[in-house]
């Protein structure tokens, strides 16, 4: 704390991301990193772009990516809305859209950055609490509210409200801006920008840092009703004109127009995530289930966070949180299948000892 830091400075809580260690042969199961390297396609592109021409500011608008993204969703550059991750995506939402004179609602347990995000730009809110299976029951988001935001599938729980839900949400929530944060959708899910075009009240934010295995890249974008997108477009403008780089734009639109390299390492997660999900569930731990690249899990009978320690002492990283109601629980990346088959062996092991 210093004499020179503002008011607003002094209050904040900053969010702290799982660690990045430079240790050789780790095995590195916290921050939901893609195993898998980016499309082939994509660093090629970026090598392409890394030359002469980085004496240039990029597009500003970064308007080949929007229309990339515009046409592997099915709707207008105009309805994209492109950011340095999706975490910038998000921090403009909240400034730009959430900040209302009711307080918005998100689950008790969900990402940690939403409180940080109110912290920093005085949004107030309200937490809904998951149901005891750790469920997201949208029938409880019905208080008047400045707005409504959760991810789907949620973080860290992994598990997915279904769209037929979203729906019925949106439906009973016509007066605020819902936010679908679908960081985790490609790996199970079923993405709710379909339904933009009849909600005009409904933003879907999602990454390419998990799926597309980007997560160096930065990039993250949101699709809406253009009312919505131009509210970010302001914010953006007002904050800092060129958030993507030319190596993140010419990455990025590679990224989408490999959908194959796309298809193929998502379906090698989740058919990882359900084996290991099996193999865990055969050590007596609970997992929950789950549509993202991570699972959370606990054991009946053996405490997480010395659990997790025991699993570093073994060069094996994980996340622990240490919060209410989910403090007994481990949040898994899926990795390899080397990497998980590491992980089972050194959870047996633990659990012996
Ligand atoms: C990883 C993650 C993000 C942020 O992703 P970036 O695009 O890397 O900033 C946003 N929301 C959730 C729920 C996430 O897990």
């Amino acid at each position: 704390m210093s004499r020179f830091w503002s008011d607003v400075v002094k209050g904040l809580k900053p969010y702290v991301p799982g660690e990045q260690p430079r240790l050789a042969n780790l095995v590195k199961l916290n921050t939901n990193e893609n195993p898998y390297g980016p499309s082939p396609r994509a660093l090629d592109a970026i090598r392409a772009a890394t030359g002469e021409s980085l004496r240039l500011y990029p597009d500003p608008n970064a308007e080949q990516l929007k229309l990339a993204i515009g046409k592997y969703h099915g709707v207008g550059a105009q309805n994209v809305f492109v950011g340095n991750g999706s975490d910038e995506v998000l921090a403009h939402i909240f400034l730009g859209l959430l900040k209302q004179a009711q307080p918005i609602l998100f689950p008790d347990i969900s990402y940690s950055f939403y409180p940080v995000y109110c912290g920093l730009y005085q949004v107030a809110f309200e937490t809904i609490p998951l149901a005891d299976d750790f469920s997201i029951q949208v029938d409880a988001y019905t208080k008047p509210n400045g707005g409504i935001i959760f991810p789907n599938p949620n973080a860290p729980t992994g598990c997915l409200v279904s769209l037929a839900d979203i729906e019925r949400l949106l439906k009973s929530n016509q007066d605020s801006v819902v936010v679908i944060d679908e960081a985790y959708v490609d790996f199970g899910g079923e993405s709710a920008i379909p339904l933009t075009a009849k909600f005009p009240n409904l933003l879907v934010v999602q990454t390419l840092s998990k799926s597309r295995s980007l997560a160096g890249l930065r990039v993250g974008f949101a699709v809406g009703h253009t009312d919505l997108i131009e509210a970010l477009e302001r914010v953006k403008n007002s904050f800092n004109s060129y958030p993507l780089d030319r190596l993140a734009i010419a990455g990025a639109v590679a990224a989408f127009e490999d959908r194959e390299y796309f298809e193929k390492t998502c379906e090698a997660v989740i058919a990882t995530r359900e084996r290991l999900t099996g193999e865990l569930n055969a050590l007596g731990f609970e997992v929950l289930p789950s549509k993202a690249n991570f699972i959370f899990a606990r054991h009946p009978q053996h405490d997480a966070e010395e659990s997790a320690l025991a699993l570093r002492q073994r060069s094996i990283i994980v996340r622990h949180f240490k919060l209410p109601r989910i403090e007994q629980f481990l949040r898994i990346t899926v990795g390899t299948d080397e990497q998980c088959a590491a992980l089972v062996t050194a959870l047996r092991e633990i659990l012996r000892a």
